[in-house]
């Protein structure tokens, strides 16, 4: 499975020679390495965190691993911390993309290697690699599941549906949004699908901290607002931290889990409590997985490579451009997973075991 994976996501060498990173003539690297993970609220960075450190201490490398549990300025001094401890490497997935220009300016006065990790480092040239997955596809899957499930290309609707997305620091939320968005406009302009409150755009769509507390608020204010003789038909849920709150104030509202009068919500990163909810017919009937395990090996490969003299192979150099320059990019694939084949995707790959999952953590 997991070379299926890397496979279908095409990844090809690209040569970077000429980018000038890999210190040619600096001192040899011993890939002591820092790593920057940005919250412990939703599993996955906790996961990769761990899997970081044990990948690159499994190749004899000195690592400090912090997790900023959503500061801002913790992440800065932490990082600021590991640089002034004399990494060689920052892994680092930021809280907010547009916060780290100034402690990244010190990290590459000393030579440090930046590799942005999920989430693009925003404004600053001090960032070499970034690793990450398809983002704007993560959104497209989102979308044609909600349009698959609702029949809409045979059924003229309408259909009322309400958009969610991410947190306006990160800069993915931009690509999920903008991937859903672009997959739902020919069926906004058809008349099919229907936005009640009108909430279009990134902003007021938002949800700060990615939290699922927000989400559930926001779902509740949209319900009170626009649903008093509206049915909802579906939400586009960036997050399954998202998509657990918003299905919360559904079945507050009176929606009943598993019957065809309940909306249809999306959802990503294949978190147990929302595999469970697929499984079982309880809430949201869609996630996205993306293989983390996948995404933390193909960085350790990164750090492996440097450490070697040699370039980490890439396979984008034109489309994540950070605000100084396409930074050069290794994009995995994102799977889209249902009650149909979560056996498959989820629990046959061993990402999560039928206990983890029934147990919902
Ligand atoms: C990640 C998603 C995750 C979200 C919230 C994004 O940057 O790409 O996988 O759902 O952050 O943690």
């Amino acid at each position: 499975r997991r070379g299926l994976l890397y496979g279908s996501a095409g990844v090809a060498a690209v040569s970077l020679a000429g980018c000038g990173v890999g210190g040619d003539d600096g001192p040899e690297l011993t890939g002591f390495t820092g790593i920057s993970m940005p919250t412990d609220t939703s599993e996955r960075w906790v996961i990769e965190g761990k899997a970081l450190e044990d990948n690159l201490k499994g190749l004899g490398y000195d690592v400090i691993h912090h997790n900023a549990k959503d500061v801002v300025e913790d992440q800065i001094s932490q990082i600021q911390s590991m640089v002034d401890e004399g990494v060689e490497f920052l892994i680092i997935a930021a809280i907010d993309n547009k916060s780290l220009g100034q402690v990244l300016a010190d990290a590459k006065d000393k030579g440090v290697i930046v590799i942005s990790y999920d989430r693009l480092i925003l404004e600053t040239p001090d960032v070499d690699y970034y690793a990450s997955f398809n983002n704007y596809q993560v959104g497209v899957l989102q979308a044609n599941h909600i349009i698959d499930r609702l029949g809409m290309r045979e059924n003229p609707g309408p259909f009322n549906v309400e958009i969610f997305s991410g947190d306006l620091g990160d800069n993915n939320s931009q690509y999920f949004f903008m991937g859903g968005l672009d997959t739902f406009e020919s069926f906004i302009y058809d008349g099919k699908i229907v936005i009640p409150s009108g909430q279009t755009e990134q902003s007021p769509t938002s949800t700060a901290g990615w939290s699922g507390d927000v989400a559930m608020e926001r779902m509740n204010t949209l319900l009170a607002d626009f649903y008093d003789d509206l049915e909802l038909h579906a939400v586009l849920s960036p997050y399954d931290g998202i998509s657990r709150g918003v299905v919360q104030a559904l079945v507050d509202a009176d929606y009943e889990p598993g019957t065809d009068d309940f909306p249809v919500v999306t959802g990503q990163d294949a978190e147990a409590a929302s595999i469970k909810a697929i499984k079982d017919g309880t809430g949201q009937t869609e996630t996205v997985f993306k293989d983390t395990r996948l995404l933390a090996s193909t960085v350790t490969d990164m750090v492996e490579a440097l450490v070697g003299g040699g370039e980490p192979e890439v396979n984008d150099l034109g489309t994540y451009d950070n605000g100084f320059k396409f930074v050069p990019s290794l994009l995995l694939d994102p799977v889209d997973v249902t009650a149909e084949n979560y056996v498959e995707v989820i629990v046959e790959s061993e990402y999560l075991t039928e206990e983890q999952i029934d147990a919902g953590e």
